[in-house]
């Protein structure tokens, strides 16, 4: 390379020079590639750029055809350059053409070039387009030609994401617009529709001074914002306030681990020294470069950890640029996150929290169900969204359709107002339904029961109507304390909840930790490979004695001269049930001793969540007082799909003859035995799914408060018998047409509201 080390540097120096010229958008593209031919040496410079169509379009070249320019265009995946494009990945090859990838792009003349390396324009991990150069003579390029073309790429990625290159595309194409209105679609997690702004749950900080104009002073700056990072974390691990942040221990390690990597110091040392960059343009192109090795992997854990390393890496830029993450939240904050926990979520200020969008998220994740309790709409699984957003840029998440709408024209922004007014109509036709009761044409009364797991969802439990509380999910207030609860906390949350209550039932469920539901301050000894079926729920309960005695006391005592109803999560056998029945006998023998007053009833009963229950039900329905099915959790062990999955979890439909032929088990066998059966998975929670649940024989189901209004609506316009009459034969009939289908032709046709 001319001028060895300083190639870069004089490379980039020219570009700046480029930059700044008053010419055309087409000109200053055309200029970038000549000027890049030249001091790589290289007889061909080509520039592609994505458009929104997927099809990279050949934008800008020196030595191909320049004919083919806007004419010659690649898909993703095709070719070598749609190869780089798809994986994120640079290719160096000294004979592009013995490529399994190649492919000749008619019209460029590109068959005398045997040399070739290509390089992904990213930015934030995202491909906006591809740039090549390519010899005629077999030769593999430097190290210092690949960053020299990697960090010209940064450039370009600016120049793309600036619009300026918007109208350059083939007629009727345009360029993939960072900054144009986006509709993505994605997966409902909670009922809703709100409008807002974005705020990152991960702030991005945009680096717009690339060029270093000192390099040293750009290693000193880098060096003292590595010192401080480490400082920093140092002090978050060490100060205990880890659970404050709900930052799982784990994730800090990981940090840690980064921070103190010598590896990525060092190449971002060198990526200032060697290409000329400022501190924060290199310690982004070490994050692209990263980003896109680590992409590739499959391993989980690795991507998980891919996750850690752009927040850290996020830490550093605000180091470098003074940028503090604001930890007030704005009026009408719609969060944007990759994927998020229930107690990062609980973290927010809900007062101007208007919604939850993910890139990941599963309705049956624990995110999903807070956003939920908390009446907050949430959207899952679009892909890239992160990328795609800004912060403070105008969003409407639709909860109903599963939209999520980024810069909406006026029109779409328009018409959701008026969605919104109707919403509101709609919710003031529940809250006058509030006082009817949940009964079929035909006289059958369903009891409807909310889910909740916090003090605030008090008056949301109030305002629906609900016969009473049918899960309390105890977890949640261990999810958001710094600190296990202690005895006296817990007795107090569990006395207002009942006080709240007013005489309605209320069915607490002991502790459901494990799983997705960590709690920071509870280290673990390993990491769990499937902690969907590691140490969980009841299993942390016996072996733990004195957790699960501590909380089965603080219900006692809270419900002292008051009914009591406890139940135990993943239960397995039934042994463990009468387990966890004793331990509650003597807990009860031993308030009594101490004179304490004592619940003035006490019913304990069994989540049936694992499918091996379904083959000891005569056992265990002989020892409990009721039954409450977690349809979550059954279903993703009956089908073993990983509830939290966003891969699997859609995968199959619980509404399958083969799950409801199991709830139909359950619901006869409890009522053969005079046993209570009750529902609390969020299968109960649309009228769709409730009308399934109520024909196999389900007269009591536990749902979000915000689903009691629709439910209702649903089963005071139904006939129950008709809709035993339909499903009975479809349920014998695992080839015949989807049930869901049946429900919704069998609604419509008889005027069931289904929203
Ligand atoms: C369930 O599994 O259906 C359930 C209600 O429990 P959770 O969602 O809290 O696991
Ligand atoms: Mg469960």
């Amino acid at each position: 390379m001319r001028g060895g080390l300083s190639g870069p540097r004089v490379l980039l120096r020219r570009l700046r020079e480029v930059m700044a010229e008053p010419i055309s958008a087409q000109e200053r593209l055309d200029k970038i590639v000549v000027t890049i031919a030249a001091n790589m040496v290289a007889e061909v410079c080509s520039l592609y750029v994505l458009r929104a169509d997927g099809v990279l379009e050949l934008f800008a070249t020196e030595g191909l055809n320049r004919e083919a320019v806007h004419k010659a265009s690649l898909r993703i995946g095709q070719g070598l350059v749609g190869l780089i494009a798809a994986e994120a990945a640079v290719l160096n090859l000294a004979d592009a053409q013995e490529h399994p990838a190649f492919s000749y792009i008619p019209g460029t003349d590109e068959e005398a070039y045997h040399s070739f390396l290509g390089v992904p324009i990213l930015r934030s991990g995202r491909t906006l387009g591809v740039l090549v150069v390519q010899n005629r003579v077999r030769k593999t390029y430097s190290e210092e030609e690949e960053e020299a073309l990697q960090t010209t790429g940064m450039i370009i990625a600016e120049i793309i994401a600036s619009g300026e290159v918007l109208g350059l595309a083939a007629a009727q194409q345009t360029v993939l617009d960072l900054n144009r209105p986006m509709h993505v679609p994605g997966v409902v997690l909670s009922d809703g529709v709100g409008l807002g702004h974005v705020v990152l749950h991960e702030p991005r900080v945009v680096v717009t001074n690339f060029i270093a104009e000192d390099p040293e002073q750009e290693v000193k700056r880098l060096t003292a914002a590595i010192a401080n990072l480490r400082l920093s974390i140092d002090d978050m691990i060490d100060s205990g306030e880890v659970a404050h942040h709900g930052e799982h221990r784990d994730v800090l390690e990981a940090y840690r681990m980064f921070a103190y990597d010598r590896g990525w110091t060092r190449r971002m040392e060198e990526a200032i020294v060697r290409s000329g960059l400022s501190a924060e343009a290199a310690v982004e192109r070490v994050q692209s470069d990263t980003r896109a090795r680590m992409q590739r992997q499959t391993d989980p854990y690795l991507l998980e950890r891919l996750h850690d390393f752009d927040d850290l890496t996020y830490r550093l830029l605000r180091e470098l640029m003074g940028k503090e993450k604001s930890s007030e939240l704005p009026d009408n904050a719609i969060v944007v996150a990759r994927s998020m926990g229930a107690a990062e979520l609980l973290d927010y200020d809900r007062s101007k929290l208007r919604g939850l969008v993910l890139e990941e998220g599963t309705t049956t994740s624990h995110v999903a169900i807070v956003a939920r309790a908390l009446s907050i709409p949430a959207v899952g699984q679009l892909a890239n969204v992160v990328s795609l957003a800004e912060n403070g840029d105008s969003i409407i998440i639709d909860g109903e359709s599963g939209y999520v709408h980024l810069r909406p024209p006026a029109d779409v922004e328009q018409a959701y107002v008026t969605k919104v007014r109707f919403r509101a109509r709609r919710q003031e036709r529940y809250r006058q339904l509030r006082f009817k009761a949940p009964v079929t044409l035909d006289g059958v009364r369903i009891a409807l029961n909310t889910n909740a797991g916090l003090l605030f969802d008090l008056p949301h439990f109030d305002e629906s109507g609900a016969d009473g509380i049918g899960l309390f999910r105890t977890e949640l207030q261990f999810m958001i304390a710094p600190t296990f609860p202690k005895l006296g906390q817990q007795a107090e949350l569990y006395s207002k909840i009942l006080d709240g209550a007013t005489g309605r039932p209320v069915t607490f469920r002991t502790l459901d930790i494990g799983g997705d539901k960590v709690l920071p301050y509870l280290t673990r000894s390993v990491q769990e490979e499937n902690p969907a079926m590691g140490w969980r729920a009841i299993r942390i309960g016996l072996d733990r004695t004195v957790i699960l005695r501590t909380q089965v006391r603080a219900l006692l005592k809270a419900a002292g001269g008051r009914e009591l109803r406890v139940m135990f999560p993943m239960i397995s056998t039934v042994d463990e049930f009468i387990k966890a029945k004793e331990l509650v006998k003597g807990e009860q023998r031993f308030l009594e001793k101490h004179g304490h007053a004592l619940p003035s009833s006490l019913k304990l009963g069994a989540m049936i969540e694992v499918p091996a229950l379904l083959f000891e039900l005569d056992e265990l329905l002989s020892v409990v007082d009721f039954v409450s099915v977690g349809t979550n959790d059954l279903f993703q062990f009956m089908l073993a799909v990983d509830r939290g999955n966003a891969k699997v979890a859609q995968r199959f439909d619980p509404l399958a003859p083969s799950f409801l032929r199991a709830l139909r088990t359950i619901a006869r066998k409890s009522a053969e035995y005079g046993k209570p059966a009750t529902l609390c998975g969020e299968l109960g929670g649309t009228p769709l799914t409730a009308m399934a649940l109520m024909a196999v024989g389900f007269r009591s189901m536990s749902m979000a408060a915000t689903s009691v209004g629709p439910v209702k609506d649903m089963i005071r316009s139904v006939n129950l018998g008709e809709l035993e009459a339909l499903l009975a034969p479809a349920l014998n009939r695992p080839d015949g047409p989807p049930i869901r289908k049946l429900l919704q032709d069998f609604a419509e046709s008889r005027d069931i509201p289904l929203n």
